[in-house]
C-alpha cells in the first residue's frame, strides 16, 4: 500500500514519511499533520475556501473538469481541456495546487483550483 503523502511545506522534499498521524520531512526535519486529517468541516477557524475558475466554492469529493490543457511531466499528450476528475480532496500543496485527485490515464496528482471548474 502506498500512501501518497504530501512534500515538505517548507522545502518541498519529496521523501517525507508517516510517523505517528505527523508527516515527517527528512530534508528540514519539519514535521506536521497531513491535511488528510481527521477533522471533518469543522468550525475550525481560518478554514480556506478554494475556488474554481469561476467562482464556485469547491469542497472534498468535488467532480470538477478541468478548464484549460495542462502539461504533465512524462505524458506527451497531457491532460486535455474537458478533462473530468472525481471526488478530489482539498490540500494545501506546493506552489498554489490546493486540489489532490487521481486522474484517469494520469494517476494521483495536485491541481491548481483555478484551472478547473466544478462539474
Ligand atoms: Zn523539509
Amino acid at each position: 500500500m502506498t500512501e501518497n503523502l504530501p512534500p515538505c511545506p517548507k522545502c518541498s522534499c519529496e521523501y517525507t514519511y508517516e510517523m505517528n498521524a505527523l508527516v515527517v520531512c527528512p530534508e528540514c526535519g519539519h514535521e506536521w499533520v497531513p491535511a488528510d486529517g481527521g477533522t471533518e468541516d469543522g468550525e475550525g477557524a481560518g478554514e480556506r475556501v478554494v475556488k474554481d475558475a469561476v467562482g464556485n466554492v469547491l469542497r472534498d469529493g468535488d467532480s470538477v473538469v478541468v478548464v484549460k490543457a495542462l502539461k504533465v511531466k512524462g505524458s506527451p499528450s497531457g491532460i486535455k481541456a474537458g478533462t473530468k476528475v472525481r471526488n478530489i480532496r482539498l490540500v494545501d500543496g506546493v506552489a498554489g495546487h490546493d486540489i489532490d485527485c487521481k486522474i484517469d490515464g494520469f494517476g494521483a496528482m495536485q491541481l491548481k483550483s483555478s484551472v478547473v471548474k466544478k462539474a
